[in-house]
């Protein structure tokens, strides 16, 4: 009877090997960390969230790491023109989520790019995103 068991990789520590998936290159790019609060994933769960939920959409600018409050927050119809002014989400569909500034929670205003990176965001692209769902 064997006594060793196989420790569970960390979450930064992929198994060699393994190609990382779309959800992974996310949690890379976003550094393991809620993008809108900065929780860890070594100090909560943090997810693979979509600013369209309830969309399958599989582009890298629609995905962002999110912590579980943060979601419920995000997601909170109460809070869904802040959520959106913020760029935590995409109002339609007719949004290029490539364009759409979002509050990194250090890093400030960016835009999530479709080769899997942020970039700064315009600022002036700032500014009319925010006017336009001022509440
Ligand atoms: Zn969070």
């Amino acid at each position: 009877m064997s006594t060793t068991t196989t420790p569970e990789p960390r979450p930064h520590q992929l198994p060699a090997g393994l190609t990382a998936s779309l959800e992974e290159h996310v949690l890379v790019r976003d550094q393991y960390a809620c993008f809108r609060c900065g929780l860890h994933s070594l100090e909560g769960r943090v997810w693979v969230f979509s600013r369209r939920p309830g969309k399958g959409n599989a582009e890298m600018p629609v995905r962002m790491a999110v912590c579980n409050d943060c979601i419920t927050d995000i997601t909170s119809p109460a809070h869904r023109r802040r959520s959106i002014r913020l760029g935590y989400l995409i109002p339609a569909d007719n949004f290029n989520p490539a364009a759409i500034p979002v509050l990194h929670h250090r890093n400030g205003w960016v835009v999530l790019t479709q080769d899997g990176k942020w970039a700064k965001a315009d600022e002036f692209a700032v500014r009319d995103w925010e006017a336009r769902w001022e509440s």
